[in-house]
């Protein structure tokens, strides 16, 4: 089937007189024969932006080393990379190249940040740019097509475990530009404080109701006049930056509770 696919008769073909529903074997034939056709021209397509592989790792590292010398610094961030007009290739096909920025500044002989805040800062230059692609605040769905998109190491779930999730970013780099946190505030570990949901303790829920007199501060009701089930909440959603300290916890019912979502109070 394939020889004689491989170069279709034309004249044979335009010469048959129309036959709109070919059968039996030749209606396959004819099928492969588009197929193959098809297959060709979408192989030739997907391999035409790989053709940054001409450029050599050596003529990449030189590359990197001339930026860093223009920028004057032993660092570059993906950002200034990309902007600098005699780049060799874009930083996405460099990290794919040598399986990470940093593995390739540090092939380089450039500055390489302590790993985890090395991967903040690039994992903020990637959301600053997804902010870009979007024009808009990136939402976790959008940040999630373009980790795909640009075949991060980097997940969502990343994100949250690292930043306390992709909205506490975004108000976080607000405040950064705003001169209200410092560079190293924007890309602290947010959990190492303990300040995540699962932090909050026996004792620290026992203190919290008992300072509510274990009633719902919204309703009033009470577990031992009313018989609801309590629950605690935080005043300020872990969601839009609220930790897990005694003052942001409050007691609800879990009717108020459940009914109040991630809404501000
Ligand atoms: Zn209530």
């Amino acid at each position: 089937m394939r020889t004689r696919s491989a170069k279709p008769e034309s004249g044979h073909l335009q010469s048959r007189e129309p036959t709109p529903m070919p059968n039996g074997t030749e209606a396959i034939a004819t099928r492969s024969q588009s197929l193959l056709k098809a297959r060709t021209y979408d192989f030739s397509g997907m391999l035409s932006p790989k053709k940054g592989f001409d450029v050599s790792r050596k003529e990449i590292l030189n590359s990197l080393r001339d930026c860093a010398k223009m920028i004057g610094s032993r660092r570059i961030t993906i950002k200034q990379y990309d902007a600098w007009p005699h780049r060799v290739l874009s930083s996405h096909q460099i990290a794919v190249r040598f399986s990470g920025w940093d593995v390739a500044l540090k092939e380089a002989g450039l500055e390489v940040r302590a790993t985890s805040t090395g991967n903040a800062v690039e994992m903020v230059e990637i959301f600053l740019d997804c902010w870009e692609d979007y024009n808009d605040v990136p939402t976790v769905k959008n940040l999630s097509n373009h980790l795909k998109k640009i075949n991060s190491k980097f997940s969502i779930s990343m994100y949250t475990r690292y930043f306390g999730g992709v909205r506490r970013l975004a108000i976080q780099i607000v405040k950064y530009n705003k001169g209200e946190i410092s560079e190293n505030q924007l890309l602290d570990k947010y959990f190492r404080k303990g300040a995540n949901r699962g932090s909050i303790s026996a004792k620290l829920r026992y203190m919290v109701f008992v300072r509510d007199q274990f009633t719902c501060v919204s309703c009033g009701r009470s577990v031992n006049r009313d018989g609801v089930r309590l629950e605690i909440d935080h005043k300020v959603p872990v969601s839009t930056g609220g930790t897990s300290e005694f003052s942001n916890l409050q007691t609800l019912c879990i009717d108020c509770n459940r009914g109040k979502g991630d809404a501000a109070p």
